[in-house]
C-alpha cells in the first residue's frame, strides 16, 4: 500500500524528530499531542534543527518552509481519521499506549497502518487492543531521530508481512535502515542497551566510580560515542526506568531489576536533559 500522509501521537523528543524526518521525506504530517504547549514545543524543536541547517547552507529557506507547509498540529486524535499510517511516540506507559490504540482504531479509516515507537512494550499487546491487529507494528526509531540512521521493526504475532513490508519501505524512504526484530521485551535495542545501562547506574550507586570516569571508561575504551550516563539522561531517565520494569516484569529475571538509585532520581524528577537535571546538570 502507498503512504502518503503520516500522522504521529507524541509530540516529545521522538514525536517531533519523527515528525520532521517524515516532512522532510516530503510526505504531509499530523502531529498530535494532548496539550497546546507540548505541540508548541514541538514545533519550536523542529524549527530550531531545520534553522540550524539553513544557517549552516545545508538546506534552503524555501525548502524549510516547505517542510513546515507539510506539517499540521492538533490536539485532537480525530484529525488522524485521514491519515495512512499513525506512528505513536507518547509516554513509555502500557496503558497510555492501550488507550490511544483503542482510539485510533476507531478513528483511522480502515486499511490504516498503526504502529507505536515504543522502547519495550509489547506490539502483540497492543495489537490485541484493536480489531485490526494485522495492521499494527513496532516502528522503534533511534534518538536523535534525524540523525540515526536505525529503525528497528518489530512483528507482533498477527501482524502480516504486507504491514512489514510496507513499513521496511516506508523507513528506506525516510532515509533510515530498518532492521527486523521479533516481539519481545525490549526488541532488540534496549535487550542490550538498557541492561548496560542500569549496571552503568550500579556502578555509580556502589561507589564504582564517579559518573565522568563511569562515562569516560565506555568512551575511551570501548569507543562508545557517548558513555552510558549521559545517554541515559539523553534518552530520559523515566523512559529508562519504564523500560527496566518492561524486562524485569516481561523476562522475570532478577538479572533485569532497575537500579534504586534510578528509582530514586525518576521520583525527584530528575529526568536528565528534558528536565535540566539527571546523572550530570544541564540547568546551565
Ligand atoms: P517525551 O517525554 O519526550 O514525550 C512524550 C510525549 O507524549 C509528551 O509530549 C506527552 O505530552 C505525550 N503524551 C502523553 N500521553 C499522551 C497521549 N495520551 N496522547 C498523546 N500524547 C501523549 O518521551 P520520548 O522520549 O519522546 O518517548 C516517546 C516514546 O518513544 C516512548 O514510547 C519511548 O519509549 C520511545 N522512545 C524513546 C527514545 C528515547 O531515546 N527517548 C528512543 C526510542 C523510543
Amino acid at each position: 500500500m502507498e503512504i502518503k500522509k503520516f500522522g504521529v501521537v507524541g509530540a516529545g523528543q521522538m514525536g517531533n524528530g519523527i515528525v520532521q524526518v517524515a516532512a522532510q521525506a516530503g510526505f504531509a504530517v499530523v502531529m498530535h499531542d494532548i496539550a497546546d504547549k507540548f505541540v508548541a514545543n514541538g514545533m519550536a524543536v523542529i524549527k530550531k534543527n531545520l534553522q540550524r541547517s539553513v544557517d549552516k547552507g545545508r538546506m534552503e529557506q524555501s525548502e524549510m518552509d516547505a517542510v513546515l507547509g507539510r506539517i499540521e498540529t492538533t490536539t485532537e486524535l480525530s484529525a488522524m481519521k485521514d491519515v495512512d499510517i499513525v506512528v505513536e511516540a507518547a509516554t513509555e506507559n502500557e496503558k497510555i499506549k492501550l488507550d490511544i490504540f483503542a482510539q485510533l482504531d476507531e478513528i483511522c479509516q480502515e486499511g490504516a497502518i498503526l504502529a507505536s515507537n515504543t522502547s519495550s512494550i509489547s506490539i502483540t499487546k497492543i495489537a490485541a487492543a484493536t480489531k485490526r491487529p494485522g495492521k499494527m507494528i513496532g516502528m522503534h526509531f533511534m534518538n536523535p531521530v534525524p540523525v540515526m540512521k536505525l529503525v528497528e521493526v518489530i512483528k507482533g504475532l498477527a501482524t502480516t508481512d504486507e504491514t512489514y513490508d510496507t513499513v521496511v519501505e516506508l523507513a528506506k524512504k525516510l532515509g533510515k535502515i530498518p532492521c527486523e526484530a521479533n516481539d519481545f521485551p525490549g526488541f532488540i535495542a534496549n535487550r542490550i542497551l538498557l541492561p548496560m545501562i542500569n549496571e552503568a547506574v550500579y556502578c555509580l550507586f556502589e561507589g564504582v566510580g564517579k559518573p565522568e570516569d563511569i562515562d569516560n571508561v565506555m568512551k575511551l575504551g570501548m569507543n562508545h560515542p557517548m558513555g552510558p550516563l549521559a545517554l541515559a539522561d539523553l534518552i530520559g531517565l523515566d523512559t529508562c526506568l519504564a523500560i527496566m520494569n518492561v524486562l524485569h516484569d516481561g523476562l522475570g529475571d532478577t538479572k533485569y531489576r532497575p537500579c534504586p538509585l534510578l528509582k530514586k532520581y525518576v521520583d525527584a524528577g530528575f529526568y536528565g536533559r528534558k528536565s535540566g537535571r539527571g546523572f550530570y546538570d544541564y540547568s546551565k
